[in-house]
């Protein structure tokens, strides 16, 4: 038995000491925080020995599933070897170069190189000043401003938060940072009023051009989005989207920065988020799924554009941690991705289990309160709604994502509810069989929301 696990007193220990993330820590002492202990595949057991089916895979990340032993292994055998080096000052260790190697040869040759970091923010931060030092290297130094989205998320450092476009994190630190602005997003289904999806998401894109102008060119070093919002609400785009950014960005010389934190490593059915939606970044921020969350690493991807002119032009960049590139995050990292390619886990996403969860979940929009439900691959998005005739909302939203995220962890599904939207992003190994059973759970969930709220 681990000592760690069987101490009896966790959950009065973690209230005198422990500070959550993204808790009002009042509410949850009050509560009582749930203690994991273990997980196995899709599923994660509590400190009591309850089993909960994880249909968030941690927080989009364990694309792999929970214990998988070759991970440890992996782990182990570089932590004998090396436990530490660092990549500053021309050095580096085996798996961190293999790893450059590896992540990069899934992008079809379009970003070669690759800036390690220990988390998505940390990569956030990153790319912010490589693309500042691009522009500043190419006789641009005014091309430092960067749009970004309402209700998009990069991240909670203080660029990261900045970045991103959640009201709830700006009025915390006077965010945002100056040289930021924020155009819409393209969600359509609160937002798009009479507008065809399509026309909506030529509308929405076009914002970036307006703010561009407004801005002046000259200004403007790089436009940010995810794939496919993931904390805002697993907003999908509408196909339109996507290629009116990619024109604009091009037309005006701006970069586009993919932000895959969640998208990559085959949570779309394929290997980056940007290839599902046909366009090209020349910068991506990725971090999760790279180690499927089994050791903290993340990374940007770099296109030979901007690679090209930070080897040749920009001299010295002045900015990396202390555990970039972290050896044994590395070996954990090389093996998942080995993982992911040896068991087809991306081609299953697209070809075979992604195609079953589409239609699972989208069983669920014969539900009185189930507006729209949008998938791509293994991530979903639930729009609940008080009336689905005329797209009306429930008057508090927030409380109808809860009351079905609350009945369906009780029921043993973990679920996350973005306002009045119910997520999903399971690992990228869960069965048909488990599929199953995550949607008859949340389907008594939204019985529970019909019969409790109006
Ligand atoms: N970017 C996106 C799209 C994310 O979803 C996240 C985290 O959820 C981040 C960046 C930040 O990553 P991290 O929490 O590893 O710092």
């Amino acid at each position: 038995m681990n000592p760690l696990t069987s101490q009896s007193n966790l959950g009065a220990i973690d209230a005198a000491h422990h500070l959550h993330p993204f808790s009002d820590m009042k509410q949850l002492n009050e509560k009582g925080t749930r203690i994991i202990a273990r997980g196995e595949g899709v599923y994660i057991f509590d400190a009591q020995g309850r089993r909960y089916l994880d249909g968030f895979a941690g927080l989009w990340c364990v694309n792999i599933g929970y214990g998988r032993k070759e991970i440890a292994e992996a782990v182990q055998r570089q932590m004998n070897e090396l436990p530490y080096y660092n990549t500053f000052f021309g050095t580096t260790t085996p798996p961190t170069t293999l790893l450059a190697q590896k992540i990069t040869a899934h992008t079809g040759g379009r970003l070669n190189h690759a800036f390690f970091t220990n988390s998505g923010s940390e990569a956030t931060d990153t790319w912010f000043r490589m693309a500042r030092v691009y522009w500043k290297a190419l006789g641009h130094p005014t091309k430092t401003h960067v749009i970004a989205r309402r209700n998009g998320y990069h991240g909670s450092t203080v660029a990261g938060a900045s970045l991103g476009g959640m009201k709830h994190m700006h009025e915390q630190g006077n965010l945002p940072i100056e040289g930021i602005s924020h155009i819409g997003q393209p969600y359509w289904y609160a937002e798009g009023g009479d507008l065809t999806p399509d026309a909506f998401g030529r509308k929405m894109a076009r914002e970036l051009e307006a703010k561009i102008d407004e801005l002046g060119e000259e200004n403007v070093a790089a436009f940010v989005a995810e794939p496919i919002q993931g904390a805002g609400g697993v907003i999908v785009p509408p196909a339109t989207y996507w290629p009116e950014i990619a024109r604009i960005c091009k037309a005006r010389n701006i970069l586009l920065v993919a932000d895959e934190v969640i998208c990559g490593f085959g949570r779309l059915g394929t290997w980056f988020g940007h290839q599902h939606f046909g366009f090209e970044p020349d910068l991506a921020p990725v971090a999760k799924g790279l180690s499927s969350g089994y050791l903290p690493i993340g990374a940007v991807l770099v296109s030979d554009r901007v690679a090209k002119v930070m080897i040749e032009e920009a001299g010295d960049f002045n900015h990396g941690y202390t555990y970039s590139g972290h050896p044994v995050c590395a070996a954990a990292a090389l093996e998942n991705l080995r993982i992911i390619e040896e068991e087809g886990l991306v081609d299953r996403v697209r070809t075979d289990i992604g195609p079953y969860f589409a239609a699972a979940l989208k069983s669920l929009e014969d539900h009185p309160v189930v507006g729209q439900v949008d998938t791509v691959g293994l991530i979903a998005g639930v729009q609940l709604a008080a009336d689905k005739g005329t797209r009306r909302r429930f008057a508090k939203p927030d409380d109808a994502g809860m009351n079905v995220r609350n009945h369906c962890l009780e029921n043993g599904l973990v679920m996350r509810a973005t306002g009045d939207r119910m997520l999903a992003s399971p690992a990228l190994i869960i069965s048909r069989s488990e599929v199953d059973q995550m949607v008859e759970t949340l389907r008594k969930g939204l019985d529970h929301l019909r019969d409790t709220m109006t």
